[in-house]
């Protein structure tokens, strides 16, 4: 088979996409350290990747999961610095075995040939140079799979120009609508103003979610998470607001109920409990009341998830 246009993109992009590492300004915090000389930043992570695991991932929404899962691949490191991150063994605390392209391109390779439904790159902004290179060097069946972007919705908008036909699938949190909340769980001050003009970017490159109608798997477009938080932390009825005025009531939400105290949330006297069945329910009847059609919604009691 020969060279895709995405593989086009991605092999003529790399180099820019590289060169945002160095001073680095991959993300919004442009901390500029040069990570090509080993040097790191708030993400705490230079020009080598480490993957903490892989999986076939069957807890995402319907679309991505399918029937054999997406092919999830976490990296150690994160742009933010949330205190309760339920993922904080590798995203705050390092874990993880660095890997070469080619050997992370073996794994895209393995899961494709496992039957995967899609490559989804977990809080892949820090490191997506060298997730583009082992994409690369994978099969031709690995680069066949729709590329899911999954990230906190806290991007730069020069690297999201970049990765423009080259991401399928955008994934990305509406997390607060308060910047004082942001800074004090996240430690991003800008985040609502960035997280925002990060949404309305991908949705210009990819729109409205793209549903095959004969395997019910998504191809194309964005997905908007949110997680609720415990008393309303989350600021959800603001957020839910915006993304009415700014996509209308068809863009497709997942409304998460999954939050529990991992990392240091035990220290808060907010976000030290789970979030209550009536805390979720009232932001369902939001979605309601603003007449959103596309939702996802989770079992209220539900905790502990993926
Ligand atoms: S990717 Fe990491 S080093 Fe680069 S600007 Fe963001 S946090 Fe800083």
């Amino acid at each position: 088979m020969g060279t895709t246009k995405k593989e086009e993109l991605v092999e003529s992009r790399l180099p820019q996409i590289r060169a945002l590492m160095s001073p680095c300004r991959l993300c919004p915090r442009n901390c500029m350290t040069n990570r090509h000389n080993g040097e790191t930043g708030f993400c705490k992570t230079s020009d080598t990747i480490k993957i903490a695991s892989w999986a076939h991932h069957k807890g995402e929404e319907p679309p991505i999961s399918g029937s054999n899962g997406s092919g999830t691949i976490f990296a150690s490191g994160c742009t933010l610095g949330c205190f309760f991150c339920q993922n904080f063994p590798f995203s705050q605390m390092g874990n993880g075995k660095p890997f070469t392209s080619d050997e992370l391109g073996k794994i895209f390779s393995k899961l494709a040939a496992e039957g995967v439904h899609n490559l989804n790159f977990v809080t892949p902004t820090h490191v997506i140079p060298m997730l583009l290179e082992a994409w690369l060097s994978s099969s031709e069946t690995a680069k066949l799979l729709p590329i899911v972007y999954n990230c906190s919705g806290y991007e730069s908008k020069e690297t999201l120009d970049l990765l423009e036909g080259i991401v399928d699938i955008y994934l990305p949190d509406i997390k607060y609508s308060q910047n004082s909340v942001a800074n004090e769980l996240s430690k991003a001050g800008d985040y609502v103003e960035v997280n925002r003009r990060t949404l309305k970017q991908m949705y210009k490159q990819v729109g409205q979610l793209e549903i095959n109608e004969t395997t019910g798997l998504a191809t194309r477009g964005m997905i908007i998470r949110h997680l609720v938080l415990p008393q309303n932390l989350a600021g959800s009825e603001a957020s839910l607001r915006w993304l009415k005025s700014e996509f209308g009531t068809e863009i497709h939400l997942s409304v998460m109920s999954q939050y529990f105290p991992a990392y240091k949330a035990h220290q808060h006297t907010i976000m030290n409990r789970q979030i209550t069945a009536d805390e979720y329910m009232s932001v369902l009847e939001t979605i309601d009341e603003l007449g959103f059609s596309n939702v996802w919604a989770q079992d209220p009691t539900e905790s502990g998830g993926a």
